[in-house]
């Protein structure tokens, strides 16, 4: 299983990926000073993430969505580590029993002695977040380097592009952003790749795609 380590002061953020059928990424925020981690997504299968983050103490599980390529290890993993799952309460392709605790916008997650700041990015799906760590974020499936994910209605994607401009452009140009597929880009990067309003496209994922402003994401 290829895993990434980006180590800045006091914070590791682990990138395990890519994982199962999808290419999902799954990442760790780790406190150095104690091990204590947060696992962010579960795709499947869940016995990979198992072994790969079997040096750290799991205290919690954060989803960014629950498109069934970001829970499909929900049951192995769950089952195995015990601990809370967190995710936004607008998500619905999951039942509701299975969140533990909602994470809204503006909350902040403690990991150690690590502060995750929970951005709410409706419009790949209405209870999509992302996870500002320092000047990292992870982006689940709301940004990617050529701009945003999939969206299934133009008013999706007029949502995601609100999203995307309004809460995620104006952070620092060179924060991180690592997505829930494929490789990691930096807020200006994809910024200078994406115009500020883009057009919204009668049919989304065609529109956004031959426009080269949108990776095509099937999940
Ligand atoms: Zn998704
Ligand atoms: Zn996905």
């Amino acid at each position: 299983m290829p895993i990434e380590v980006f180590e800045d002061p006091g914070v590791k953020i682990v990138k395990i990926g890519p994982i199962g059928q999808f290419a999902n990424n799954s990442y760790l925020i780790i406190d150095p000073a104690t091990n204590d981690a947060a696992l962010i997504d579960m795709p499947a299968p869940g016995e990979d993430i198992l072994a790969a983050i079997e040096a750290v103490n799991i205290k919690s599980i954060v989803l960014t969505h629950t498109h069934p390529d970001h829970i499909g290890g929900y049951d192995a993993i769950k089952g195995r580590l015990g601990v809370p799952v967190y995710c936004h309460p607008a998500e619905t392709l999951m039942a509701a029993e299975k969140i533990d605790v909602p994470l809204n916008e503006g909350d902040e997650l403690t990991i150690g002695t690590v502060v995750a700041k929970v951005i709410h990015t409706p419009g790949h799906s209405p209870g999509s977040i992302c996870l500002l760590i320092g000047n990292r974020l992870l982006a689940g499936d709301t940004l990617f380097p050529g701009g945003p994910g999939r969206s299934r209605t133009p008013e999706a994607f007029r949502q995601v592009v609100k999203s995307i401009n309004e809460r995620l452009y104006v952070l620092p140009d060179d924060t991180a952003v690592h997505p829930g597929h494929g490789a990691d880009t930096t807020i200006s990067a994809s910024n200078r790749s994406t115009p500020a309003s883009p057009p919204a496209p009668t049919r989304p994922t065609s529109a956004a795609t031959s426009s080269g402003q949108a990776v095509e994401m099937s999940f």
